[in-house]
């Protein structure tokens, strides 16, 4: 059962990272920020987390994080 369709607010916004391949429902998600430390391990830039509505990272093809979106 979910009530999500009846409460979904017109504008959902999502957080992503430039570099991430997923967008979160929080900027506290754990995987968030074990993305952002694996990317300072390796060397890697670290990308600002944005904040930005859902339907925007739909379209770039990003997919719902598996971590904060599983209920
Ligand atoms: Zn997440």
């Amino acid at each position: 059962m979910t009530d999500n369709e009846a409460h979904r607010p017109r504008i959902v916004r999502v957080y992503r990272t430039a570099g991430g391949s997923a967008y979160h429902r929080t900027d506290e998600c754990a995987w968030l920020h074990k993305g952002q430390r694996r990317a300072a391990q390796q060397g890697k830039n670290l990308h600002d987390i944005q904040q930005v509505h859902r339907e925007a990272a739909e379209d770039k093809g990003l997919a719902p994080c598996e971590h904060c979106y599983a209920e």
